[in-house]
């Protein structure tokens, strides 16, 4: 059933099938040829375990029969162990994972890890044992058990899970166990879930709403590949018209994947599902328990499960009948996965719908010039709502100019939005402030010496997190208590906070209107899609006042009762000034400004600036989206940059920075000429450190005619460097 072209066979060969070539998850090796035993029926994709050395490996049986096989003699191939039943990956997305592998330069290996998800695919029927709290206290108590009897009240999950939750060691919780302290509950890994219904919550569609939709639905009968770009302003309907392509898929029993860019969305998302089909969708991310991830790639494998919504992992899976594919907010940043394989969920997204031939919709209110580009071309179909539904209209914005609206000293809000706070407290209507940055200050600085105080492992600042009185680097993750004198000149109380956090504006806040109930948006505060909820169930009970939040909350949030947006500091996004600056701040801002008004009560935006003539701004408050896309694609098209070329990074990285350099020298020194193909570098990369590793980078640029990934593949194929010399590439990197 392989598609793909195969040679001709010719050769002598053993009885078809004996013979097949699969390739192992975990291993560095290529593909490897081996027997299929009597009595067992392997064929391309399957599931399988396969020998190599002393231990068994999963793998996926790539192709069978016909092949060239003169290489290693039937009789010294060892045979499979084990072949899965009933599940397997089919041709399309064997193809999809050769493409990814082929387009990103990474191994299918690394591809198909995620097809499979760490497992997932070989669970037996054995159910999982996982673990509660029974209320016994063991008679011997220590300072650990303490804490995991406090930490795990209302928790269910493995020994290890468990272990995670409480943060103390699996000992601990083993101990616990021993001791009588938890339960055992046996988790059957088969899913029993409640289908979703077409009907259940069926709504009217308005005029704009009804002909996108019946596009839409005519799309998935069709059971042809297309890409849509759902463009419509934010609470346009977006959501509840694809809605209608999910029952069209569900009325034709085909399943459909809804990609959605954080995983705290997916919460809001579920209960929004429910109302309007009665059942809840299979979720599928990082935050899932090992139970719930090996029921759920089970529901899906097998076609119990008819809705999958997930981040962009849940792009790989091996459903058994996809329909239809829809990508949420599909202009967002984090669909582009920044290590292991560097791949961008979106453009992978359009690839699998062409190989399973079937529809696929990119919704956003903000495109990427990137999908704009793709419609201009003729490549994928425009859909457009132009306007909020019902009576919501989009709000007003309107810049504040910080050089004249000036903030008393030591505070970050203009008085023009103090007041607009004080009146929107008056009618009880709720406020966001939005900053996109985490913590308390960005930097910390002596007054003495002019120390600033940076991660030992990355070319960063310490960001100062008063609420946890820790300094923390954004990068990797490294924390230290607040130093109380400064680490250079050992001045105590030298120290000070440069700039405004979240926390710091949430204090400038609390200190205006004490009476006022706020609350801080982060991943630092919402970390798991139960936190979202617990978010989301607040702001509908209405107690809060004001949101102080990063991008978080720019994001899917529909909030009838949030009336006033504060942008605190527009320029941020514009600092640094790489290739897609404007087109992010533009999308953010957009993004924030429309949580504002979304019901009947309307909207209002202050955004504060330093320059409220750039362009960026202006196209904001004159709600000029189209005048903004023609103005950034033109000077796309001018400075040669994508989508009008192409770019490729290499990324050679050491935890010793002359080794580092020294490969990146190489690599530079033997670089391929080619027409149209451009080779810069090596330089610092923009994180020169990152992890306690120096990173140098050599940055590509191609025409779109230029086979990039060939040039790249034989160019990098013949070099040896150390060992301990990373050596990464990204492929239409996201920022440079
Ligand atoms: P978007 O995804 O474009 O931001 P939504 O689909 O979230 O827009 O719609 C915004 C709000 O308007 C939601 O509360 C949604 O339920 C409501 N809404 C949109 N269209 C309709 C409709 N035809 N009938 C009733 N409510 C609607
Ligand atoms: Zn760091």
């Amino acid at each position: 059933d392989d598609v793909r072209k195969m040679p001709a066979y010719t050769g002598r060969m053993n009885r078809a099938s004996d013979r097949v070539r699969v390739i192992l998850l975990n291993s560095a090796l290529g593909p490897l040829d081996y027997r299929v035993p009597e009595g067992m029926h392997a064929e391309p994709g399957s599931i399988v375990m396969a020998p190599l050395g002393p231990r068994k490996l999963p793998g996926v049986v790539w192709e069978a029969d016909r092949f060239p096989t003169e290489e290693i003699d039937f009789k010294r191939l060892r045979p499979l162990r084990e072949v899965r039943d009933g599940v397997g990956i089919s041709a399309p997305l064997r193809r999809l994972v050769e493409w990814t592998a082929d387009y990103y330069l990474a191994s299918p290996a690394a591809v198909l890890r995620m097809v499979l998800s760490s497992g997932a695919a070989f669970a037996d029927d054995r159910p999982i044992v996982e673990y509660r709290l029974n209320g016994m206290v063991p008679d011997r108590m220590t300072p650990q058990r303490e804490q995991a009897l406090a930490a795990l009240a209302g928790e269910q999950g493995t020994v290890s899970e468990l272990a995670n939750i409480a943060d103390v060691s699996v000992a601990v919780v083993r101990g616990l166990e021993k001791a009588g302290a938890l339960d055992r509950i046996e988790v059957p890994v088969f899913a029993t879930t409640d289908l979703p219904d077409p009907d259940h919550g069926k709504i009217d569609l308005n005029e704009d709403q009804a002909r996108v939709g019946s596009v839409l639905i005519e799309a998935v009968r069709q059971r042809a590949y297309k890409t849509y770009l759902l463009d419509g302003v934010t609470g346009s309907g977006k959501t509840e018209v694809y809605f209608e392509a999910i029952a069209e898929a569900l009325r034709q029993d085909r399943q459909t994947l809804v990609l959605l860019p954080e995983i705290a969305l997916t919460e809001p998302f579920l209960d929004r599902f429910r109302t309007r089909f009665g059942a809840e969708p299979v979720a599928w991310h990082s935050g899932l328990k090992q139970s719930e991830r090996k029921k759920n790639w089970r529901a899906l494998a097998e076609g119990q499960a008819k809705v999958v919504v997930g981040a962009r992992s849940a792009l790989f899976l091996p459903y058994r009948d996809l329909g239809l594919i829809i990508v949420d907010e599909a202009h967002e940043v984090s669909f582009k996965q920044e290590d292991g394989v560097r791949y961008h969920a979106r453009d992978v997204a359009v690839m699998r719908g062409l190989n399973e031939q079937i529809p696929v919709v990119l919704a956003s209110a903000t495109p990427a010039i990137e999908s704009r580009h793709q419609v201009e071309q003729g490549n994928y179909e425009l859909l457009e709502l132009p306007a909020r539904f019902g009576a919501a209209s989009l709000p007003d914005v309107e810049a504040l100019d910080l050089t004249s609206d000036i903030p008393p000293r030591g505070s970050w809000l203009a008085p023009t939005l103090v007041r607009a706070l004080e009146d929107n407290l008056g009618k009880g209507e709720q406020s966001l402030l939005f900053l996109n940055r985490r913590g308390f200050a960005p930097l910390t600085l002596c007054r003495t010496c002019g120390h600033r105080i940076n991660c030992p492992n990355c070319t960063a600042w310490m960001v100062e997190h008063r609420l946890t009185r820790r300094l923390a680097c954004h990068h990797c993750g490294h924390v230290m208590p607040q130093p109380e004198k400064c680490p250079e000149c050992e001045d105590e109380d030298s120290l000070v906070a440069c700039g405004p956090g979240v926390e710091r504006i949430c204090d400038e806040v609390k200190a205006l209107f004490p009476e006022a109930r706020t609350a801080i948006v982060t991943s630092d505060t919402i970390w798991s899609p139960a936190k979202a909820g617990e978010f989301v169930a607040k702001m509908e009970a209405g107690a809060i006042d004001i949101v102080v939040g990063t991008q978080l909350v720019t994001k899917g949030y529909h909030f009838p009762n949030l009336t006033l947006v504060g942008v605190v500091d527009a320029d941020i996004g514009l600092e640094g000034g790489d290739l897609r600056a404007a087109e992010r701040s533009f999308q953010q801002i957009a993004q924030v400004a429309g949580r504002a008004g979304r019901a009947s009560k309307p909207g209002h935006v202050y955004v504060q600036t330093r320059m409220p003539d750039a362009p960026v701004i202006q196209a904001i408050i004159n709600n000029d989206r189209d005048g903004f896309y023609a103005a950034e694609i033109a000077s796309r098209r001018a400075a040669a940059a994508p989508p009008f070329a192409r770019l490729a990074a290499i990324i050679v990285s050491s935890e010793d920075n002359s080794e580092a350099m020294e490969t990146a020298r190489l690599i530079g020194q033997t670089a391929p000429s080619a027409e149209g193909f451009a080779v810069f570098g090596p330089a610092p990369a923009p994180l020169a450190m990152l992890r306690g590793r120096h990173r140098h980078r050599l940055l590509i640029h191609a025409h779109r005619s230029v086979e990039l990934q060939k040039l790249v593949r034989e160019w990098l194929e013949d070099l040896e460097w150390p060992r301990a010399v990373r050596v990464g590439v990204d492929v239409d990197p996201y920022s440079f």
